[in-house]
């Protein structure tokens, strides 16, 4: 069965970095789904009914508020005409969609995003610590400090969760970072603490995509124990 049609209402948009911002839409009803879920948002552009695919990063148990973290490519269709729509203007969501999502709660749970990519492994991890007790780590990466999407969030299940790591990696850091730099595929290896006592979920673009579950077989993880959500 194809996944229900709903009309979105633009509630609003805060940005969260120079190129992503963080869209809330209200729903004319409600939809269940599972952290790490994503849905396909169309709107109308130059007459042409354009599609794409957000992951949900708010909590399941907002049925009909939605929250989106999207970044705006000056060169692209959707994104930067989502970014000129104004509050209580009107978008089709249709959803939820994917099977990316939390299994075998078990085993030491690591997360890596780069950029965007944080956007459905927040709501899994959140939801992890909050029905789990085993260990969670986050590899993620991004540009500039700037570029850290959800940093205040992040910090505060820090000081919340003991079992709980992050591990930010930046790509082009200032004189100021004291953090780790390059590219997180450079620190997979050093994230895994037991390959056989460890499940992997991976997001991002194609190629970070590859070359991280590369470097997770490497470091010992089964195949079957990495996840991944490709964007392409
Ligand atoms: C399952 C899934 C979930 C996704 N979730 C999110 C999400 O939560 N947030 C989000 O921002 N995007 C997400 N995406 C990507 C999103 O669907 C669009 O591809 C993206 O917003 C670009 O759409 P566009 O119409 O603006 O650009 P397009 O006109 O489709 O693309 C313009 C050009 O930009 C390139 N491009 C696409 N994405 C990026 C990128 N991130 N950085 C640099 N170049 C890029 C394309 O390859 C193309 O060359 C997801 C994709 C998938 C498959």
């Amino acid at each position: 069965m194809m996944p229900k049609i709903y009309s979105a209402s633009l509630k609003e948009v805060e940005k969260l970095s120079d190129d992503v911002s963080y869209f809330t839409f209200n729903l004319d009803s409600s939809m269940s789904f599972e952290p790490g879920q994503f849905v396909m948002l169309a709107m109308e552009i130059d007459g042409e009914k354009v599609k794409r695919a957000y992951s949900i990063v708010s909590s399941p148990e907002s049925t009909k508020e939605l929250g989106f973290c999207i970044k705006v490519l000056k060169d692209g269709k959707l994104s930067p005409a989502l970014n000129s729509i104004k509050k209580g203007d009107l978008v089709e969501i249709q959803g939820p969609y994917g099977k990316f999502s939390l299994s075998e709660p078990k085993l030491d749970q690591l997360f890596i995003a780069a950029g965007t990519g944080v956007a459905p492994l927040l709501p899994m991890l959140k939801s992890y610590l909050e029905n789990e007790s085993g260990n969670v780590s986050l590899l993620f990466g991004f540009r500039h400090e700037n570029d850290f999407l959800f940093r205040e969030e992040l910090e505060a299940l820090l000081s919340k969760y003991s079992n709980f790591t992050l591990i930010p990696v930046m790509s082009r850091p200032s004189e100021s970072w004291t953090g780790l730099k390059g590219h997180v595929t450079v620190y997979v290896a050093d994230n895994v603490h037991d390959s056989s006592r460890t499940i992997a979920y991976i997001c991002g673009r194609n190629e970070m995509v590859l070359d991280v579950r590369k470097a997770l077989i490497e470091a010992g993880l089964s195949p079957e124990r990495i996840k991944i959500d490709n964007w392409g």
